[in-house]
């Protein structure tokens, strides 16, 4: 009798179709040129070669401080590596005007010697100009400016490279960007709070300049251009967001969040806006042409949201956080179901989601690229029960003194089941399962009555996993070829078509 012959597994991966080299930075945004062999980028290239200085690397909070104390005393306008700085909202807070970084001197701070060339001459006036608390003495530190900040459309070539065929320099870093096809409006939202709209070209080698929008304080975080209705939707550093007429030019409206706002979306159908900010809050507004009414806020995530994604046929929100985990808020069910997702190592940085085969593709900082099955039930997990004993083997934990004093036992540490939920203790739940009917993709801790109650089939993965080999700032997915377009930390952008494993 022959041996059973195992079938070989299927290895269904993302395939790698292009690497876009060439950004002296991090492109902050890019998008997939639909029907085109094309990509459009937008970094900030802060430290390019025209650069006269470049940054010395210290921790990036303490070049915000000093940023924040330069920019408070001298009034001199800096652009540096503070954005990802925690401490860079509060500094904004504070009263700090837009700026221009073409015009800059180039300053050097010395926070450990406490001088400073150029603009302030003493360091008692800058630090005392503040109300931040310096700690420490600072390796010297350089900041500067550089002159480049570009908007790049690349189109593939007959060598089959990408080759830039629009290369624009811009008054400002751009932060991000919108896109529309249809009218080949790109809107770029820039470091100053301004969004500046272009046309491109039917062949994309010319960008024609259209209108500018003040509409932020300081740095765009998001951009959403509606056609339908002809607005700009956006979301600043000033934690505000607002709309603006594409037609007009007017701004029509807008709204404090309770943070700064890093995911943006809108369901045209009913005119809901929906905020997720760094603080972890999502805000729902319902938009009028000019005026806007809360409809709810809700917070779920345990860091703040790093991207939004709304399905508007199954009417459900995604959100992405840095607390590495992604939930599925079913708000067209209304049951107020939200169900965790938990796939990734690292920050969740960027969603998308394919509706033609309910697939949800979220990236991580950690390069990973998970494709979800949502077209699977799952449940929510259970809330954890409070208990003074096991609730398997009631060994009493150890703040339970009667019970100890009495059973002559001692406490044992609280653990709590996955699946269940219940209170149980170290021995009770030795086991680990994946439970991805619950979003739980990796390994959790179960009781062990769960455990044996777990089949096979309920331990089937109902996401893909696959490693995009550069740690993903931003994506975009160009549903109707199935191509994800990734934006690296590497400052490669990768193109991969992803058919064999969204479809
Ligand atoms: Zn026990
Ligand atoms: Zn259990």
């Amino acid at each position: 009798m022959a041996a059973e012959i195992q079938p070989k597994p299927l290895t269904r991966k993302p395939i790698l179709l292009q690497r876009v080299e060439g950004s002296q930075e991090v492109v902050n945004m890019a998008v997939i040129v639909p029907k085109e062999e094309g990509v459009i980028s937008v970094s900030e290239d802060r430290h390019s070669s025209s650069s006269r200085h470049c940054i010395i690397p210290v921790e990036v909070e303490e070049i915000c401080l000093c940023v924040a104390l330069f920019k408070n005393v001298a009034g001199i306008p800096l652009n540096t590596e503070h954005h990802s700085c925690r401490r860079w909202e509060a500094c904004q807070s504070q009263s700090m005007k837009a700026w221009d970084a073409a015009s800059l001197p180039v300053a050097i701070v010395n926070a450990g010697r406490g001088c400073l060339e150029e603009g302030v001459s003493s360091a008692t006036d800058l630090w005392s100009g503040s109300g931040h608390r310096i700690a420490g003495a600072y390796p010297p530190l350089i900041i500067n400016t550089s002159t480049s900040r570009t908007v790049r459309v690349w189109l593939k070539r007959d060598s089959g490279q990408y080759w830039p065929s629009i290369y624009h320099m811009m008054p400002s870093p751009c932060s991000c960007m919108s896109f529309n096809p249809e009218t080949r409006r790109l809107s770029i939202g820039l470091d100053n709070g301004t969004i500046s709209e272009f046309i491109l070209s039917e062949d994309y080698n010319k960008m024609t300049p259209v209108k500018n929008y003040q509409a932020h304080q300081s740095r765009v975080t998001m951009i959403l251009f509606v056609l339908e209705l002809e607005w700009v939707l956006s979301t600043g550093q000033d934690k505000q967001f607002a709309w603006h007429c594409s037609e007009s030019g007017q701004r029509l409206g807008g709204y404090r969040t309770s943070a700064v706002a890093s995911g943006l979306q809108f369901d045209v159908e009913t005119r809901h806006v929906f905020i997720g900010d760094q603080s972890g809050q999502v805000t729902i507004l319902k938009l009028e042409q000019d005026n806007c009414t809360l409809v709810t806020t809700f917070r779920g995530h345990t860091g703040g949201v790093t991207a939004l994604c709304w399905d508007p046929v199954q009417r459900v929100l995604f959100s992405g956080s840095s607390d590495h985990s992604v939930i599925m808020w079913d708000i067209g069910g209304r049951k107020g179901t939200a169900i965790e997702l938990q796939g990734h190592n690292d920050k969740v940085q960027a969603l998308s989601y394919a509706q033609h085969t309910r697939q949800l593709i979220s990236c991580g900082g950690d390069g990973g690229i998970v494709v979800w099955n949502m077209d699977v039930e799952r449940q929510e997990t259970p809330e954890w029960l409070d208990s003074d004993s096991c609730q398997k083997c009631d060994q009493p934990f150890f703040w339970n003194f009667k019970q100890m004093w009495d059973s002559k036992k001692i406490g044992l540490r609280q653990h709590h089941c996955r699946k269940c939920g219940k209170a149980v203790c170290g021995k009770c739940s030795s086991k680990r399962s994946s439970i991805p009917l619950m979003g739980f993709e990796f390994e959790v801790r179960v009781c062990d009555s769960c455990h044996e109650a777990i089949t096979d089939e309920e331990r089937a993965p109902t996401a893909t996993f696959h490693d995009s080999k550069h740690n993903i700032v931003h994506v975009h997915f160009d549903a109707t070829r199935g191509w994800l377009l990734t934006s690296g930390t590497d400052k490669v952008i990768k193109l991969w078509d992803m058919t064999p494993v969204v479809s």
